[in-house]
């Protein structure tokens, strides 16, 4: 027998009820909607119900620059939860529900992983209370009102070349990245070129994410922006004008609740949103973390990506939005992807690493502890005390521990080994005790722009200060939408910046903290529904591909009917 997969813990686990977890949280049944064992939808009134109770304090994981496979963000938020738990502090964690496009392609699933999981893992990763399904409708019914519209004369004056409105769906599908619609006969509909994201990647999933309240949803989904009238107006064409932000509200009033689950060890979890790190905001819920803050002593979530990508969209965006102040910072450090930020071995998307970087060697992990240093540098520009969490894998060196316990105690900031996925929360009271220090540390937390500063000014100071560029190249279609989007009054919006996660700039190959370089926004777009201006650098893609052995390729059910291979 080799070790059990992390399906198999699942399984084996023992949940309470999940209003006994809800009790622990102050939350009454009235509040709790229940979707089959293990898992309830919790009622915005949570947020007025907990208001009187004590604030939590508030911790965000975020992590170095990862590989493709990731670092354990989240499986470090659960062991973090359960490991504050263990040192008789209560917990709660937040975390994003896992898109189907990874979960099936490359990444794999988002649950966690070994003894440091969110159960029933197997509804987290696929359909859960089906959420993604409720924004890709949304979407798609807001997409099929505009080509309505097209059809039926097109009242409002839309350019069919410049409706920005694409359709979405939470599948890895490469080909439909660019389609023709429309074609077929006349009552087929009006041809124009368009194509799909991937749901993580809507604006509704972002709006849905950094929402307050129902009103609050409705309102920015009224705000979306379809497209533009025909030159020279080049009016902006909203969801409201075409009367769909009404059933699109009505669509995601469940959405918006957040779904509370459990660790392995019982640690509550509200599981909401899921918006990737590369191309949207990659942080869970506002509202979730609004019931959260107010639900425990801890309240620990996860920001996707690097400290470059989700912590600084954390900080930026969501934090502005929830009024919300973070605590301390996590940032989980792996050997191996400091190995890899040496810049001595090859790694490609898709590909298992090469065997050669589990060899002992802790000069390559001093030789990419750069990165490191760099992202511990992008927590303290916002004033957050940050920790550096040794995600230990089976592979690891002592030799190599020590080497990042140096890099972190030459830079002055709290450092602890954690082996929370072979041990559970037992094996992160190290992480939860300097964890509990960082955040009693008195706090100055700043956001890293004024929103008044101007979009090119806000764009330059996350390019210099936090991605380490010399400065930015604008394409002359960037540089003219910014001007558009100001001349329009959308220059007070904050930025969510599209670009690699592999690297901290726009080239994925680019390791360490690279210099000398300048960022190039190839393009603009503005998402005034979910609030923030969206400049895209390099070549993103918003609907990723499979991987030439997909997680799809080798899950299948059991002859009891089980799931099986899914982690
Ligand atoms: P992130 O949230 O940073 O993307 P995850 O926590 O999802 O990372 O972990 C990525 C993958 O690595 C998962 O499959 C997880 O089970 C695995 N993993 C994470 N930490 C460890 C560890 N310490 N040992 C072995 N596997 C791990
Ligand atoms: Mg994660």
């Amino acid at each position: 027998m080799g070790q059990p997969s992390s399906l198999e813990i699942s399984r084996a686990s023992e949940l309470k009820p999940i209003e006994d977890v809800a009790g622990e949280m102050g939350l009454g049944s009235h509040l709790l909607e229940q979707y089959g064992r293990g898992v309830a939808k919790v009622d915005l009134a949570a947020i007025e119900d907990l208001a009187d109770r004590p604030k939590a304090k508030y911790v965000v994981v975020s992590a170095v620059t990862p590989t493709p496979l990731g670092e354990g963000k989240t499986t470090t938020t659960i062991g973090l939860g359960q490991g504050l738990n263990r040192t008789g502090r209560r917990a709660v964690i937040a975390i994003r529900q896992p898109s189907l496009g990874p979960t099936l392609g490359i990444k794999g699933g988002a649950a966690g992983g070994g003894h440091s999981q969110v159960v029933p893992m197997e509804r987290l990763n696929l359909h859960l209370t089906g959420d993604m399904h409720a924004v890709t409708a949304a979407h798609n019914l807001l997409a099929a009102m505009v080509d309505d519209h097209l059809f039926r004369g097109n009242a409002l004056g839309l350019e069919p070349a410049d409706v920005s409105w694409r359709r979405v769906l939470d599948v890895d599908d490469r080909v439909l990245r660019n389609i023709v619609v429309g074609l077929g006969s006349r009552t087929d509909g009006t041809p124009r070129q368009t194509g799909f994201d991937i749901t993580a990647a809507s604006e509704v999933m972002a709006t849905l994410a950094l929402s307050t309240s129902l009103r609050d949803l409705r309102e920015r989904l009224g705000r979306i922006v379809v497209g533009y009238t025909r030159r020279p107006e080049q009016r902006p064409v909203t969801a409201e004008e075409l009367h769909a932000a009404g059933t699109m509200t009505v669509l995601l009033r469940d959405a918006l609740k957040p779904n509370l689950l459990q660790t392995l060890e019982n640690t509550p979890a509200l599981v909401h949103c899921g918006p990737f790190g590369n191309i949207a905001t990659g942080n869970s819920s506002v509202v979730a973390d609004l019931i959260g803050i107010h639900a425990g002593d801890y309240l620990v979530t996860e920001a996707g990506f690097g400290a470059d990508m989700g912590a600084e969209r954390f900080f930026n965006l969501k934090c502005r939005v929830s009024g919300l102040v973070p605590d301390a910072a996590v940032l989980v450090t792996t050997v191996r992807a400091l190995k890899v930020h040496s810049g001595r071995h090859k790694v490609v998307a898709g590909r298992p690493l090469p065997t050669e970087l589990m060899a002992e060697n802790p000069d390559d992990v001093l030789a990419g502890a750069n990165n490191l240093r760099k992202q511990i540098g992008n927590i303290r520009l916002h004033g957050v005390t940050p920790v550096v969490a040794i995600n230990a894998f089976p592979t690891d060196h002592p030799s190599e521990h020590d080497a990042i316990r140096r890099v972190a105690e030459e830079a002055g900031v709290r450092c602890a080994l954690s082996t929370h996925f072979a041990e559970g929360g037992r094996g992160a009271t190290e992480l939860a005790e300097a964890v509990a220090e960082a955040a009693d540390e008195p706090g100055g937390f700043r956001f890293l722009y004024s929103l008044d500063a101007g979009l090119r000014k806000k764009i330059e100071t996350i390019a210099t200060q936090v991605y380490g560029a010399d400065g930015v190249d604008y394409a002359p279609a960037a540089a003219g939408a910014l001007d558009l989007y100001e001349r329009r009054g959308w220059g007070g919006l904050p930025i969510c910046v599209a670009k690699t996660h592999l690297s901290l700039s726009s080239d994925p190959s680019l390791r360490g903290a690279p210099t000398g370089w300048r960022l190039p926004v190839r393009e603009v777009r503005a998402s005034v529904g979910a609030g923030f201006i969206y400049p895209i650098c390099g070549d993103m893609r918003t609907m990723p591909g499979l991987g030439s052995d997909p997680a799809a390729a080798h899950i299948d059910i059991d002859d009891h009917g089980d799931t099986v291979g899914l982690f």
